[in-house]
């Protein structure tokens, strides 16, 4: 029996669909331990619709306490996925600071202001490779700057199924190996099968890689309705069980615990 958990969860508070309290029932019918949510919070943009200010994550966390001291048959995390760009660190690290998180995602979405996930067109005439190589880097950063737990959708990039002409496969190692370095989860994020590239994150063929570089892992669905809590969820664990994983990890106030994966 696999403890199941599912800490990328958006609700009404970001750009999610439904309230907390709606993820609740879903998520126990899915057979989850743990669910967390993970609003979006964004420091280096004004007011963007689908992402949280830092002054709107205090009533959010609060809420998202009082839902998990209420809720019995599951337990309820608190999270945030936070936008990373180079050059934020401080900002990030000084709300993290006063923030009381169960675990902190680290994100990117944006290239300077190239926004990787707001439709193709914004791909236009642009050099697929220099993408993927400024993509891979800023992730990388990302690791390395020791602010966050857990590294979402690792390999965004390939959203719509824009691909480097040479071999990716050096962009994971480099990752797996910043990963391990600096002790940070990545997820295996199932939302990526309802965008158009049609399959998780990141790229199955390279889940070996991680787990070759000791890289912690969780299992993730990114929902942004209670109908998407736990999606998928079965195929990844039998991918992590092909790349031969054994545990998963699990966080409480900021601190990973690893579970055995049977
Ligand atoms: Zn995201
Ligand atoms: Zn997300």
């Amino acid at each position: 029996m696999i403890y199941s958990t599912d800490y990328h969860l958006h609700s009404t508070f970001s750009d999610g669909k439904a309230a907390p309290e709606d993820y609740i029932t879903p998520a126990v019918e899915a057979g989850l331990k743990e669910i967390g949510f993970s609003e979006h919070l964004t420091l280096f943009l004004k007011d963007p619709d689908w992402s949280m200010s830092a002054e709107e994550t205090g009533p959010y966390l609060e809420y998202i306490r009082r839902l998990s001291s209420k809720t019995k048959n599951i337990r309820v995390r608190t999270g945030l996925e936070i936008d990373y760009l180079p050059g934020m660190e401080d900002e990030i690290s000084s709300f993290l600071e006063g923030a009381e998180l169960d675990y902190a995602i680290g994100s990117v979405h944006y290239l300077g202001d190239f926004p990787v996930d707001m439709g193709p067109e914004s791909y236009d005439g642009k050099n697929i490779d220099i993408l993927w190589e400024n993509y891979f880097e800023n992730v990388i950063a990302s690791a390395a700057s020791g602010l966050f737990d857990i590294i979402a959708h690792c390999d965004l990039i390939r959203i719509y199924g824009f691909i480097p002409s040479g071999d990716p496969e050096p962009y994971y190692r480099r990752l797996a190996k910043c990963l391990s370095l600096h002790d940070v989860a990545f997820e295996i994020n199932t939302n990526g099968r309802n965008r158009p590239v049609g399959d998780f994150y990141p790229d199955r063929r390279f889940l070996r890689i991680f787990r070759e570089e000791n890289v912690p892992v969780c299992v993730n669905s990114d929902g942004h309705m209670p109908s998407r809590v736990g999606q998928y969820f079965e195929e990844a664990y039998n991918l992590l069980r092909e790349a031969g994983y054994t545990e998963m990890a699990v966080f409480n106030k900021r601190e990973r615990y690893m579970i055995p994966f049977i």
